[in-house]
């Protein structure tokens, strides 16, 4: 899952953890995806730490407040999170729409690509899917006649239910 647009609202940068703020609908949507047999992974680019705008220390705080929520929702955390922490000119190999944080983590933890999704709000999420072999799926205010789009991601969470 791709975080800013997607888990919770693009803020341009959001390094305050006080700043952070989830959809209406997030922390139900995860509930369905696990309940579904998902586990969860969170793919970010975070190019604000490679354009020195904050460290990545803030990034963590950041993902260590969203594991919290999840476990006082009753939630399992995140697997894992990938990061990019690059800006775009440094011309790095991971960050999206490049597959490679996805794939990593698929080796990592011997993900089956073919029961994979990668849930995003840019068109970038769902390329970053497709260059690591998986379904691209687009969210909110993306849309693309390249991948399925769903208005929220509880829209997304539902439809894999059938
Ligand atoms: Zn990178």
């Amino acid at each position: 899952m791709d975080r800013d647009g997607t888990l919770i609202i693009d803020k341009n940068y959001l390094s305050r953890v006080e700043e952070m703020e989830y959809y209406p609908d997030t922390l139900k949507a995860l509930q369905v995806f696990q309940q579904l047999g998902y586990d969860l992974f969170v793919v970010t680019n975070q190019s604000g730490v490679g354009r020195g705008y904050f460290s990545l220390e803030a990034v963590y705080v950041i993902h260590k407040q969203l594991q919290n929520d999840l476990r006082e929702n009753k939630l399992s955390p995140f697997k894992d999170f990938a990061i990019c922490p690059h800006s775009p000119d440094d011309g790095c190999e991971c960050r999206k729409p490049s597959g490679q944080m996805i794939t990593d983590l698929m080796e990592k933890y011997h993900i089956n690509p073919d029961q994979s999704f990668m849930v995003g709000d840019k068109l970038i999420d769902g390329e970053a899917g497709r260059n690591a072999g998986i379904q691209g799926v687009l969210v909110r205010h993306a849309t693309s006649p390249d991948f399925p789009h769903y208005k929220t991601l509880m829209d997304f969470a539902n439809s894999l239910k059938k």
